[in-house]
């Protein structure tokens, strides 16, 4: 078998990186190692220039309190034209919470401060400071989270508390843990990552939650999101594999990656367990 290669950015790992969001990156690493392809971890911070950023193939940053992030966001400013191409050039990115909250234009905390965020994605937050969205969530992701995107057909099935059920492929819900302040709108050209079939979600009004856009996937799960969800994780490695090795985008691959299956029923069985107990009839 060919020899891959993944680098995978962490950025801000001192400072965005709370509720376990650092999970992530040891799933990103373990599921490419258990396949055979090397990656090296790149942290990404105040002491890492634009070309250390642009030489990840993919990326994760976690969330953050209101303070860290005001600190962050300096930072990533000096980063925000190269993040901002690798983000449009579909290098696959897993944005978490305060880490989503800085793709879109801005984010207004509890105290009425705006900070200017990078203005990468048609979104934006704000947070009104009464109550947070703190809790277990579980979503309807509309593609199914595999080796490759493919729009999976809603049937319904079963009604769920918000939504309708995806057909059959259990592999379209995710399932987390949520806690923010801050309410994220999303705008026209960028679609929501998926339905909230318990708990909040993005500003617990639309029930929708986070937002996908190209390769970037931008949610509010922490937990971490990737081990009860491997599926994500397959998603974002096999679009980092197909761009690093195949394709300038998931839809002109040249060179379809197909990653070998891995046995994850513990994962399935945990999300199982979990959804039975929010979801009554489950
Ligand atoms: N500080 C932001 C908010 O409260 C993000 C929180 C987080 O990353 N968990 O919405």
């Amino acid at each position: 078998m060919k020899k891959y290669k993944l680098n995978i950015g962490w950025l801000y790992p001192d400072l965005m990186n709370i509720y376990g969001d650092r999970g992530n990156i040891i799933v990103l690493q373990k599921r490419c190692e258990w396949r055979g392809i090397k990656t090296e971890i790149i942290s990404i911070d105040q002491n890492t220039n634009n070309e250390q950023l642009l030489n990840c193939d993919l990326l994760m940053m976690g969330g953050a309190q209101d303070t860290q992030q005001e600190i962050v966001g300096k930072d990533l400013e000096k980063k925000k034209q190269t993040l901002k191409k690798m983000i449009e050039d579909y290098v696959p990115g897993l944005y978490i919470c305060g880490g989503f909250q800085y793709l879109g234009k801005y984010y207004k905390e509890a105290s009425g401060n705006i900070i200017n965020q990078l203005g990468i994605l048609d979104m934006y937050t704000e947070n009104p400071g009464d109550r947070r969205l703190i809790g277990n969530i579980a979503i309807e992701v509309d593609f199914v989270i595999a080796n490759e995107v493919k729009q999976s057909k809603w049937v319904e099935k079963r009604k769920g508390p918000h939504g309708l059920r995806p057909q059959d492929d259990d592999d379209c819900i995710l399932v987390g843990f949520e806690n923010h302040g801050g309410r994220t709108i999303l705008g026209s050209n960028i679609k929501p990552l998926g339905k909230v079939i318990y708990g909040y979600g993005s500003n617990d009004v639309s029930l929708e939650e986070g937002a996908i856009y190209k390769n970037t996937i931008g949610t509010y799960f922490h937990g971490p999101i990737l081990p009860k969800n491997p599926e994500l994780a397959d998603w974002l490695i096999a679009r980092a594999l197909e761009k690093k090795y195949g394709s300038t985008s998931s839809s002109e691959s040249k060179e379809k990656i197909e990653l070998k299956i891995l046995n994850d029923s513990i994962a399935k069985k945990a999300r199982e367990v979990i959804l039975k107990k929010l979801i009554k009839n489950y």
